[in-house]
């Protein structure tokens, strides 16, 4: 019997995005984790024979050791989604006219770089915005991968303003930032938008009732104080989708990808007290985890006509 599907993707948000979100100075300047993180997770995908949807920022395309990083993605059969142009932190805040260009700009530059039209996207920070779809619509997306189903955005959101140093305005801006307590009633599900039957919403997995987060990065911090539940938390959330029918849409972040003491300028960040060792101790049992149970595809390969999703409804 072939196993249910379930979706893998990476947000390849370089150093200086976690650095702006946060109202961190020099963040122009930090070095780059780009090309570190694609080699190491081009490495784990191989060993386990995986794809995925690499979620691109598409500024970072105007550096070419970036796009060497990024081209071997493309040519092993991964697929490339669209993390919007410059990583507006205040995304859903932003002018009509200046999202459209975050979407659509961010989308003419990886396909100029990189040679594919990018038919995924995921907005910067989950920040969805309800003119999202109109727009994604407009640059012939196929899905939109930005909801996060989950209560704890708003902690989330306190934390990072807790830790960063933003004025009372720029906190406004980025109130969208990690979603809203009603974004956790949402489905888990894909599901069409209204009004524009020809997108899918394909939201990142919460774990189904507990609607908690279980991505790599949550599972790397629970590790800082036990393995044990680290490993019983992402089990719990795997094991709880299948017997729900959710197909996970499961989520890793460059910052995975580094350890401890590998960037300096991005200690502050939570997680970034963890050795590389034990990060890529945690993925490799992570991807072990997910394709003992799973059929793992890239998240446009699940929507596409005749694979997992469709395929599914019509058996
Ligand atoms: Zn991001």
């Amino acid at each position: 019997m072939s196993l249910p599907p379930a979706t893998l993707s990476l947000d390849l948000d370089d150093a200086w995005t976690y650095m702006r979100a946060a109202g961190r100075p020099g963040w122009e300047a930090t070095r780059s984790v780009v090309p570190e993180v694609c080699a190491r997770l081009l490495a784990m995908l191989d060993r386990h024979g995986l794809r995925l949807t690499l979620f691109v920022i598409a500024a970072d395309l105007e550096h070419p050791d970036r796009v060497a990083a990024i081209r071997p993605f493309v040519e092993r059969g991964h697929e490339i989604g669209c993390h919007s142009w410059h990583h507006e932190p205040t995304f859903a805040a932003l002018q009509p006219e200046r999202m459209r260009e975050e979407v659509l700009r961010a989308a003419d530059l990886i396909e100029a770089r990189l040679g594919v039209r990018p038919k995924g996207f995921r907005a910067p920070g989950f920040a969805w915005s309800p003119r999202l779809p109109a727009i994604l619509r407009e640059g012939g997306f196929h899905y939109d991968g930005s909801p996060l189903p989950t209560f704890l955005g708003p902690l989330c959101r306190a934390y990072y303003f807790f830790h960063s140093k933003m004025s009372k305005a720029e906190r406004e801006q980025r109130k969208a930032m990690y979603g809203g307590i009603k974004d956790a009633f949402q489905s888990l599900r894909p599901s069409r938008y209204p009004g524009a039957p020809e997108l899918w919403s394909l939201p990142v997995t919460t774990i189904p009732l507990l609607r908690t987060p279980f991505h790599t990065s949550y599972v790397v911090w629970l590790s800082r104080f036990s393995r044990g539940l680290a490993s019983f938390y992402l089990r719990l959330g795997l094991g709880l989708c299948r017997l729900r029918g959710v197909a996970p849409s499961y989520l890793l972040h460059s910052l995975d990808f580094v350890g401890n003491g590998e960037h300096r300028d991005l200690d502050f960040f939570p997680g970034m007290d963890v050795a590389w060792a034990r990060k890529e101790a945690i993925l490799e049992d992570t991807l072990t985890a997910l394709r003992a149970r799973f059929t793992v595809l890239p998240m446009g390969e699940y929507l596409a006509p005749g694979r997992g999703i469709a395929a599914r409804a019509a058996s």
